[in-house]
């Protein structure tokens, strides 16, 4: 559930039935219905049956429904969950039956939430049922769990001396028990004073039998950082940069009506989260609550600890989101924040559906994530859903990038967003001096293909002497991206995509990124017999293994989702990297964000044109941002940075700005671009991928839409041919793309959106919708 990519076919596939939707009179009759007060609610089910449905509410329950209430309803023979979306008076949909029962106990979505879907809906081209699914976890929508329960224990009354004394010499376990409890200023969990005073719950039960304690059930929260302590911080005296952006934060929080959303564009280090703390702080005092959005990637214990530490005053005001909650944390994360007892939120992605009530401030803290689109349907981007959240609450919201994307930038340029702009870096430490490696004449120089360039690699030998730390950064995990034979040029590509696999040395098989087949490594070409298989490429295994080679004595790390399988795994390595127990650490972006490492001085970037030359248009924007982001990393301490950028390709303008810092000038020149092209922020995108396990199937599907959309869409909208996807076959299936480009998007949403609803496809077509799309592949 929830994880499915809604396709065309399922949401189409319940709405040729309508009547047995609709029960006889007869039960409608016979059910609990007073008919001197009717009251009727419209719901949606959590089913993709795409329309909306009337159900009566029995008087006895009335009073106990209104928006936002999950309820339990007759659906055909069976029974649904669902939403209820409005409260009417009356209703002229035939044949109304009664709601079963109410779920939960108080509404789970807010009117301003239920807004928000329904715009999502409109927006993204997608049920609204299925942005329901997102909007709840699946833990409140089928509310099947409840608070965990502990037994808590307390003395039964006064208990005297003489009475442990008596007690002592029949039963001295229980006397030395007795006397514990006597002792208790306030209930305490049963087994907490166990484990204190090493007796057993046996003796417990005696003397809850002989009325002397008694235990009491209570529902505690299952805090996944309960054991944790956090050291209380309090607000840094702010620079003038600092206190600038402030200032502009708390005018819009002083008049929240008609404030714009403020791009906040700072240097890493910046001071940004500094700013988001006190911001926050203003909020509460207004009573009023915050939501901050960070990257799943950005969420560690140090980002938690930071909002815990400053608002120590209130351990459980801070609630954590994330995707490694259990269901049990889920919950009571989700309710407590629900029943206002956590006022400020921060989370990944899906936080931005927090159920905060009162909501003053949201922050989007690295606003140009990708990782905030959703990639499966609803396709939403976090970033957007929150500026019109805080649209529809009435609540500012402030954006923090060191790289704003270009829609921000572009919002901010025409007004749209109000700009904050800090310069510097809050400990006055130089920004780090990139160097460019020319990779061509490094090839010249070696005949090996260099995955190290001799400047690289003397700049490692001089930290390494210096005993300073490094970061190697390579966007490509594995050995090899492929392996190749030398005679027949065959390479060995998945059988269920169309890509290379890729060789892993540790576990010595060919695996695919994409589908996760894995292979035996075979030993002669399959194709031409020959023995004669090289491996070509490499990734992050190989980086690790090379540079262990070069630097015998250094102590070499790699950290990518391979070698991170078990989620200690990640906490450890961070740890001892932070120690200084780590010389050289190897890794993808899983090491280029968000963290603070004051003693490695070099960044080495193995391959800057991995990115750069993927078909999409935003390769040269990610370039620029990953370059930049990276080298954030170098040089937050007492000692300035160096970045070598290794690339074959020295004088694309994303790693010539990156080079110099120049931020305005790459917006200036990528904004061109993109205008000249009528790609993003100019215009919206729409991106519709048809696919089927039948290529001819997906092509006629493909080439059928197009024709009905060029029918439909006015000349307003550019609208392409149907061609097949740069990855043209996924797990098995073979992939088309239409994409559609125009201003006016809920217009085009609406217009893509009734096009599909008429046209039947063939059972094993399926059609995903992409709105505003980041995957283009
Ligand atoms: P950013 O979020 O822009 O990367 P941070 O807010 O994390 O920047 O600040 C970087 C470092 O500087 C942090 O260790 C933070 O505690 C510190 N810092 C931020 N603002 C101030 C200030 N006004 N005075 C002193 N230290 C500060
Ligand atoms: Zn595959």
């Amino acid at each position: 559930m929830g994880l499915q990519p809604m396709s065309h076919r399922q949401d189409a596939d319940a709405t040729n039935d309508d009547q047995s939707m609709h029960p006889s009179r007869d039960q409608l009759n016979s059910g609990v219905l007073s008919p001197s007060e009717p009251r009727f609610v419209r719901v949606v089910i959590d089913r993709a049956i795409h329309r909306e449905l009337d159900y009566a509410v029995p008087e006895t329950l009335a009073e106990r429904v209104s928006v936002g209430s999950r309820l339990r309803v007759p659906f055909r023979d069976k029974s649904a969950l669902a939403t209820v979306l409005a409260v009417l008076d009356q209703s002229d949909a035939k044949g109304i039956r009664p709601i079963e029962a109410i779920v939960g106990e108080a509404p789970v979505l807010s009117e301003q939430l239920l807004e928000l879907a329904k715009w999502m809906s409109a927006y993204y081209c997608c049920s609204i049922e299925t942005v329901i699914r997102s909007l709840l976890p699946q833990v409140v929508r089928r509310a099947e769990m409840g608070w965990k329960k502990q037994l808590f224990v307390q003395p039964t009354g006064k208990i005297e001396s003489e009475e442990i004394e008596k007690l002592r010499r029949r039963a001295p376990r229980q006397a030395e028990l007795l006397q514990a409890i006597a002792q208790l200023e306030k209930p305490v969990r049963a087994a907490e004073l166990l484990r204190q005073t090493s007796l057993d719950n046996q003796t417990l039960r005696a003397l809850v039998k002989r009325g002397l304690a008694e235990l009491r059930e209570e529902a505690v929260a299952r805090d996944p950082h309960g054991d944790e302590q956090f050291l209380a911080t309090t607000s840094l005296a702010v620079n003038p940069e600092q206190e600038f952006a402030l200032q502009e934060i708390m005018s819009a929080l002083g008049a929240p009506d008609n404030a714009r959303p403020i791009l906040l564009h700072g240097v890493t280090g910046s001071g940004k989260t500094e700013i988001y703390l006190q911001a926050i702080r203003s909020a509460l005092e207004l009573g009023r609550n915050a939501i901050v959005l960070v990257p799943e990637i950005s969420l560690t214990p140090q980002t938690v600890e930071r909002f815990k530490g400053r608002f120590s005053e209130t351990p459980d005001g801070v609630a954590v989101l994330h995707s490694h909650l259990s269901e049990g944390e889920r919950h009571d994360e989700w309710h407590k924040i629900q029943s206002g007892r956590a006022r400020i939120v921060i989370g990944a992605r899906s936080a931005v559906f927090a159920p905060l009530k009162n909501l003053g401030l949201i922050v989007v803290d690295e606003e140009h994530e990708t990782t905030y689109k959703q990639e499966e349907a609803p396709r939403y981007h976090a970033r957007d859903v929150a500026v019109m959240r805080a649209k529809i609450e009435k609540c500012v919201i402030v954006l923090g990038s060191a790289t704003p994307s270009l829609e921000s930038y572009h919002n901010a340029k025409r007004g749209k967003y109000g700009l904050v702009t800090l310069t510097q870096r809050v400990d006055q430490c130089q920004m780090p001096l990139m160097r460019i490696v020319d990779l061509r004449q490094e090839r010249r120089k070696q005949k090996a293909a260099a995955i190290l360039s001799e400047k690289l690699r003397s700049a490692i030998a001089d930290r390494l002497e210096k005993r300073e730390q490094t970061i190697l950064f390579l966007n490509r995990r594995g050995f090899s991206t492929s392996l190749l034979c030398s005679n027949c040029g065959e390479a060995r590509d998945c059988p269920n995509c169309s890509v290379a696999l890729t060789f892993h040395r540790h576990v010595a098989r060919l695996n695919c990124h994409l589908c996760g087949h894995t292979a035996a490594v075979p030993k002669k070409c399959p194709a031409c017999g020959q023995d004669a298989l090289i491996y070509s490429g490499f990734g992050t295994e190989k980086v690790e293994l090379t540079v262990a080679h070069l630097f015998p004595t250094a102590v070499v790390r790699r950290m990518d989702a391979d070698s991170m399988t078990r989620k200690e795994a990640y906490r450890e390595t961070l740890r001892s990297f932070r120690g200084g127990k780590i010389d050289i650490l190897v890794g993808t972006q899983m090491i280029a964000k968000g963290l603070h490492f004051p003693n490695v001085t070099l960044v080495g970037i193995i391959n800057a044109d991995l990115s750069l030359h993927l078909p999409d248009f935003r390769a040269g924007e990610r370039t620029f941002q990953l370059l930049t982001q990276v080298a954030g990393r170098a040089g937050r301490g007492d000692t300035p940075g160096e970045v070598f950028v290794q690339t074959y390709t020295p004088f694309s303008p994303s790693i010539q700005f990156a080079r110099h810092h120049d931020f305005a000038g790459y917006f200036e020149q990528e904004l061109e671009f993109r205008e000249r092209c009528d790609f993003p922020p100019f215009k919206h995108a729409i991106l519709i991928t048809v696919r089927s396990p039948h290529e001819t199937r997906a092509k006629f599907s493909a080439e059928t839409l197009t024709r009905r959309l060029k029918e439909t869409l006015g000349s307003e909208f550019i609208l392409g041919d149907a061609t097949p996807a740069p990855l043209e076959k996924l797990q098995g299936q073979f992939r088309f793309h239409i994409l559609m480009r125009g201003q006016a998007i809920m217009r085009l949403s609406r217009l893509v959106r009734e096009t599909l609803d008429k046209l039947p496809f063939p059972e094993d077509v399926t059609v995903a919708i992409d709105v505003d799309p980041y995957q283009l592949l």
